[in-house]
């Protein structure tokens, strides 16, 4: 079954004049965003074009120094998930090539080296993404493809403007579903080209050692701080095969009780699969349909996994303030802005709010959750941003501290959702105006008390606190 060509958009279409369509070279899979072999329609579209041409397929994968702040806990946990990646594409007989520096120079640099026919790209509405192809598709002279393999309906189909909210996305995605949550077809191996395959193989510069570890000095070579300088966090597993055995454990365990318990942060009542949808090691798309074929309710589930996180791609990809205050709805920002010279009761720098040494213990344990388990309960995430809001000198000040620390310690960081998250908690994104008071204005509030109705703080505390 051919790859729905609703998911495709050329991004530079073959010159006519140009040697690309006498080159023997392999079609090429830019992977970025969706770091898996399963359930990929960035790679199902790169070897059916192959199989097309005739030639072989390979996928390269370029390490940014870096990469919006991340640090070496997110590199690990990405690394390790990629040295899965190569193991299943060479059980395929595809090559997996890992550049590093910058993709722009990199992925232009290999096209050439390998003569290749076409590159295809995954898809990300992050604006260092869009530049990075952009650049690379005015530079290059073959056929140049995107495939939003991230999203169960492309973006750029889903909507063709920025949504104000949930209420008005959902009928659109709902009227789609039908066309794209659809199975996806197994990927099947380099056949003919094979020789071809094996001598890339070859001549590419090779991943992984014999016992799975990278083959470059990653830590030196990429600008992260010292591995010691970082909190001691105990993380999940990475990779394809830990995201399905989480998977499989939400859908036997936590997706019945899910509408219920999700809200507690003293209870694993949510899917805890944020990571492994960031870093692409499990299809949002293949969840959904494992959620809706298990015979539970999963309306709930849903509405997050595909509404929720949709939106969030919406934002980014339309407003290209989305980390900034100008990405605030207006009514939002003119309520902040007639608030702004409420006093402070507290004004925490960065450093205090990096240390967790707050006088709110619920804040503090919640931030605490973040450095040593790389993951914050979606309860407190909110309450943790609008604290954050109430603490700092101006909303812009309040934005961007959250910013810093939502994408340097979340495995999940660096997401259009944490981005659309913080603009929702701090600048009403997606949302509507509340009652109106000092320091927040019209953008909803939540309190201590608030969150103690909800569920049992002093365990919250307990368990985090150091
Ligand atoms: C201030 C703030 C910052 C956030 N930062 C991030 C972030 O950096 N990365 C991130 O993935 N999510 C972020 N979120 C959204 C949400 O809190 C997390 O996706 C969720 O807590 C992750 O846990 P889970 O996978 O167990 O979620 P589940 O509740 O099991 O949900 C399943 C999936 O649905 C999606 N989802 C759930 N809630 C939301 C939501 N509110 N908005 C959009 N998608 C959602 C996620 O992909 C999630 O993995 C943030 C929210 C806030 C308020």
């Amino acid at each position: 079954m051919p790859v729905n060509p609703r998911r495709i958009r050329a991004l530079r279409k073959e010159s006519h004049d140009s040697h690309a369509s006498q080159s023997s070279g392999p079609v090429i899979y830019w992977m970025s965003r969706d770091q898996r072999v399963r359930d990929n329609w960035a790679l199902l579209y790169a070897g059916e074009l192959a199989r097309k041409r005739g030639c072989p397929l390979a996928v390269a994968f370029c390490l940014a120094p870096g990469f919006l702040g991340a640090t070496e806990v997110q590199y690990r946990f990405m690394l390790q998930g990629l040295s899965e990646v190569a193991d299943d594409l060479s059980a395929r007989n595809i090559p997996f090539i890992l550049l590093r520096g910058d993709p722009r120079e990199e992925i232009s640099r290999l096209i050439e080296e390998q003569d290749a026919c076409a590159l295809v790209c995954d898809f990300s509405p992050l604006r260092d993404s869009l530049e990075c192809k952009s650049h690379v598709a005015q530079i290059i002279e073959i056929a140049f493809y995107e495939v939003d393999a991230h999203n169960i309906i492309p973006c750029w189909l889903a909507s063709q403007k920025q949504e104000w909210a949930a209420y008005s996305f959902r009928p659109k995605v709902h009227r789609l579903l039908f066309e794209f949550l659809e199975e996806f077809p197994a990927l099947p191996e380099n056949g003919a080209e094979k020789n071809a395959a094996d001598d890339l193989a070859e001549s590419s510069p090779k991943a992984f050692k014999e016992d799975g570890s990278a083959a470059i000095d990653w830590q030196e070579a990429l600008d992260w701080p010292a591995a010691e300088e970082m909190p001691d966090a105990k993380l999940i597993a990475p990779g394809e095969r830990a995201a399905f055995r989480q998977l499989d454990h939400f859908l036997k365990q936590g997706l019945a009780g899910y509408d219920k318990d999700r809200n507690d942060p003293n209870i694993s009542g949510q899917s805890a699969l944020s990571s492994y949808l960031h870093f692409g090691q499990i299809s949002a798309q293949r969840v959904a349909l494992e959620a809706a074929r298990s015979g539970i309710d999963a309306g709930a589930f849903l509405e997050e996994l595909v509404v929720r996180r949709e939106l969030s791609d919406n934002y980014c990809y339309y407003n290209q303030h989305y980390d900034d205050v100008q990405g605030f709805p207006a009514w939002a920002l003119r309520s902040l802005d007639e608030h702004s010279g409420d006093r402070r009761e507290y004004l925490y720098s960065l450093p205090e709010l990096e240390k967790a040494a707050t006088h709110d213990d619920l804040w503090n344990a919640a931030q605490q959750e973040m450095l040593k388990s790389g993951k914050m309960h979606g309860y407190l995430r909110m309450y943790w941003a609008k604290k954050i809001l109430e603490w700092t000198a101006t909303p812009a000040a309040a934005q961007a501290a959250a910013i810093y620390l939502n994408d340097r310690y979340e495995l999940d960081g660096r997401d259009p959702n944490g981005y659309a998250g913080i603009a929702w908690s701090i600048g009403g994104l997606h949302d509507r105006a509340w009652k109106e008071r000092a320091i927040y204005g019209k953008v909803r509030y939540m309190s201590y008390s608030g969150a103690k109705r909800k569920f049992d703080v002093q365990a919250y505390i307990d368990r985090w606190s150091p």
